[in-house]
């Protein structure tokens, strides 16, 4: 599929799940940013889709703060979710991840403002906690919404089968080399560098069953999606 049909599709999915969780219960506001980590990780149908939503003054300014933060460490996945799904369905163990909060804090994060709110990625949309993460020390999310953000995070990963996904910073400078986005845009991505992971299709949902029944609604409107004009 073309890639502004999967940019579209991937637009509707925020938008059902934007619909989904502002009729949650949560205690996130403005200028509260603690859950804003340098180990976000994210596929390259969102870069895509902020780098294209972006104004390019802004768009430079992002990557500048990337670059200069490209020698921090930061999360790493091993698995992508749709694999992760796969194994957990055959009854394997997942790897092992490094994976430490006090690596710091999203290297684009300015002032406790999100330089680019409107077109993050659903890492930093499905965040969220019932309680102020800054007086209890974490965040408190329901199952339900563990397993809505699971459910979207899979159809993310669907739709952008042909390409990767990593952390922010890996797929946003990857993204910002000429040959690496026009082999992403044209769909001829090879294997992964270093860091970055190849998506799969999903072909197991991870839906607790204690969960079928409430996000069956949900699950219905994303099967439903489809490209504008089709
Ligand atoms: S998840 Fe926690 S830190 Fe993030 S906005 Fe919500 S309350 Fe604040
Ligand atoms: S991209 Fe924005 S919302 Fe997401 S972690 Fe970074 S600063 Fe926070």
């Amino acid at each position: 599929m073309d890639l502004d049909l999967r940019l579209d599709l991937l637009d509707q999915l925020y938008t059902i799940y934007g619909d989904f969780i502002r009729q949650q219960p949560l205690a996130c506001t403005k200028g509260c940013s603690q859950c804003c980590t340098c180990n976000l990780t994210i596929t390259t149908l969102e870069g895509e889709y902020l780098r294209r939503k972006l104004p390019p003054t802004q768009h430079s300014a992002v990557m500048q703060r990337l670059v200069g933060a490209a020698d921090r460490p930061r999360y790493r996945p091993s698995v992508t979710l749709n694999q992760l799904a796969d194994l957990c369905a055959r009854g394997e163990d997942p790897p092992e991840e490094e994976n430490d909060p006090d690596w710091g804090a999203c290297p684009v994060l300015a002032d406790d403002l999100c330089p680019l709110y409107e077109v993050r990625p659903f890492g930093c949309r499905c965040m969220v906690s019932r309680h102020d993460c800054r007086q209890t020390g974490y965040a408190e999310i329901a199952p339900l919404i563990l397993t809505v953000n699971d459910l979207i995070l899979q159809h993310i990963e669907h739709i952008d089968a042909k390409g990767y996904s990593g952390n922010f910073t890996d797929i946003l400078l990857f993204l910002d080399q000429p040959a690496s986005a026009a082999s992403y845009r044209q769909g001829q991505l090879g294997a992964p560098p270093d860091g970055l992971l190849a998506n799969q299709p999903l072909f197991t949902l991870m839906i607790p069953p204690e969960h079928r029944e409430a996000v069956a609604p949900l699950l219905k409107a994303i099967r439903a999606i489809r490209p504008q004009g089709q």
